[in-house]
């Protein structure tokens, strides 16, 4: 059989496109409207990778001009205190977007924290509320990760409408949001999805069938070239830590076997420089949309 060498879908050149655009919407904003999107991330303790993505988000939002404050909090907050600064973050009229950073120290309820956040400035799309309406087709804000495979997809001109998706995991921050992203009856959506997970009884003979295979397991190389139909586009969410560089970073890698799966996939993304540069994009585009919902634009 004639062997192919997949497109790369690259992350790092579509978040930039979006961040531009949204440069240009912000500048729209200010001057415009005099309104200025403002996001607060609220982090608590010092986990060295929550750090680094909160780091991360408060570039970004610099970057692109918003009004931003990094609210860090010691561990030793307790639940009521972090609800009560949530209560304050909710009546600000300068904070349109709060991010809580997870996850949150053992002694905090998850559920609480995040179902205390205004359904409207809940910009991570992780309240019961904003979760509901994704289901039924009508979103307010879709969750970070899953939005920005959608722009992927979008933007790398993959049809969707009709196509056989498969999603490898069923997390509620991956694998369930994007399998009810692309579900729905809209356009950019509108496949017929299969989510397989530590239950599914054969894998390999749903992910064959894939058109467009998105895999969120957390193992590496978990999708091997034989599991793959000739010409699928292939998403790997996957982020693994698997050593160190010489220079004393992190060394990366997906799920997905990517030498051997890039033979026979059409487009496949990254790790890293694929799904990741998109989820901070997308909570930039989402804190946009909250400060236009909330000043009526
Ligand atoms: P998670 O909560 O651990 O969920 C993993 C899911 O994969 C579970 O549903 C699990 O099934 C399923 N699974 C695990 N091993 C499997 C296997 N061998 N076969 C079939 N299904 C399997 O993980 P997550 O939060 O969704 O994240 C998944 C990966 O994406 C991680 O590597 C994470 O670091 C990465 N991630 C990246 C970004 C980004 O911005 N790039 C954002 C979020 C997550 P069960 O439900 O049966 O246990």
């Amino acid at each position: 059989m004639r062997k192919m060498t997949a497109k790369l879908i690259s992350g790092n050149e579509i978040a930039q496109q979006i961040r531009e655009e949204l440069k240009q919407e912000v500048t729209r904003l200010k001057e415009t409207h005099k309104v200025v999107p403002g996001l607060v991330t609220l982090l608590v303790g010092e986990n060295p990778a929550s750090v680094s993505y909160v780091t991360a988000k408060q570039k970004t939002s610099k970057d692109l001009g918003f009004y931003s404050i990094q609210d860090n909090q010691p561990e030793s907050i307790t639940e009521d205190q972090l609800l009560k600064l949530i209560d304050q973050y909710n009546q600000d009229p300068k904070i349109h977007g709060i991010l809580v950073q997870l996850p949150l120290p053992k002694h905090i309820n998850e559920t609480r924290v995040l179902n205390a956040i205004d359904p409207q400035k809940d910009v991570d799309g992780f309240h019961p509320i904003n979760v509901g309406k994704l289901m039924i087709g009508e979103a307010n804000y879709l969750p970070c990760t899953p939005a920005g495979i959608q722009q992927l997809l979008i933007r790398s001109g993959v049809k969707m409408d009709g196509a056989e998706v498969v999603v490898v995991g069923r997390s509620n921050i991956v694998g369930k949001p994007i399998a009810n992203i692309l579900l729905q009856k809209q356009k950019g959506a509108n496949a017929t999805v299969t989510i397989c997970h530590t239950g599914t009884r054969d894998m390999a003979f749903h992910t064959r069938r894939a058109d467009i295979l998105i895999v969120a397991a957390g193992k590496p190389k978990a999708i091997t070239a034989d599991m793959v139909k000739e010409g699928a586009v292939v998403i790997d969410v996957g982020v693994n830590r698997i050593g160190m560089t010489p220079e004393g970073k992190a060394k990366l890698c997906g799920d997905v076997d990517f030498d051997g799966v890039k033979e026979k996939a059409s487009m496949i993304t990254p790790v890293p420089g694929g799904v990741g540069p998109m989820t901070i994009t997308m909570l930039m585009l989402n804190t946009v949309k909250a400060a236009k919902w909330a000043a009526g634009i």
